[in-house]
């Protein structure tokens, strides 16, 4: 069922919001426009952007700057497929997004049709967190005891090896949800404010949270 729409999906670290970006994809043919794997990519390539993200990201293990960011865009936002919707995820993740997106979408003839906020308790978040593993080469996030067992050395999507982040300890965990709430809080409430804030309660099944989302989906 191809859909042209453009739909931001937020919600707290091990929300799922990156599962069901995957499967809005599958299901409408939208492409999915992810910061942290863009970052990723464009930290790989040999241009000035590239090292700078590199830099930041890889070697200092920070976060990206603004700054940084609206250069990424700047790159990324010419190689859309404009015959494809796109879901966002993980971005707009502060006020100087939006602002940057709603001036560049409509250059695309673009315009965010749906803002979902997949909600998920704190102690949920630290709860799925800590069982969480990653794989090396495409950073699939896996749960221990759902996506793969304690004791599997390989990623079940792709092959690659996974491992347990060393910042994955409850109190890293906690002051990791602490700053993106930070982030956040304002644009959630900008979208609250333009009453296109779409709640999902992200502790039900990954089902029943699409099925929700779908649901909305003219
Ligand atoms: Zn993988």
């Amino acid at each position: 069922m191809k859909k042209n729409i453009n739909i931001i999906i937020m919600g707290p670290q091990g929300s799922g919001k990156g599962t069901q970006a995957r499967m809005l994809a599958e299901k409408f043919e939208v492409q999915i426009f992810e910061t942290g794997s863009v970052l990723r990519e464009i930290a790989k390539q040999d241009t000035e952007v590239g090292k700078i993200v590199d830099n930041e990201i890889n070697k200092k293990g920070g976060y990206a700057s603004w700054d940084i960011l609206k250069k990424v865009l700047n790159q990324k936002i010419g190689e859309f497929d404009k015959n494809k919707g796109i879901v966002f995820d993980g971005t707009p993740r502060r006020m100087e997004e939006i602002k940057y997106w709603e001036n560049t979408l409509p250059t695309i003839n673009r315009t965010f049709d749906y803002v979902f906020y997949v909600d998920i308790s704190e102690e949920e978040s630290v709860k799925r967190l800590s069982v969480r593993k990653q794989c090396r080469e495409n950073k699939h996030l896996l749960i221990v005891g759902k996506d793969l067992k304690e004791k599997d050395t390989k990623c079940p999507i792709c092959g690659s090896e996974v491992f347990r982040r060393e910042d994955d300890t409850p109190e890293k965990i906690l002051k990791r949800l602490e700053w993106n709430k930070e982030l956040l809080s304002p644009v959630i409430k900008y979208y609250e404010g333009k009453n296109m804030l779409i709640k999902i309660d992200g502790e039900q099944s990954v089902e029943e949270v699409f099925g929700e989302i779908v649901g909305y989906i003219k």
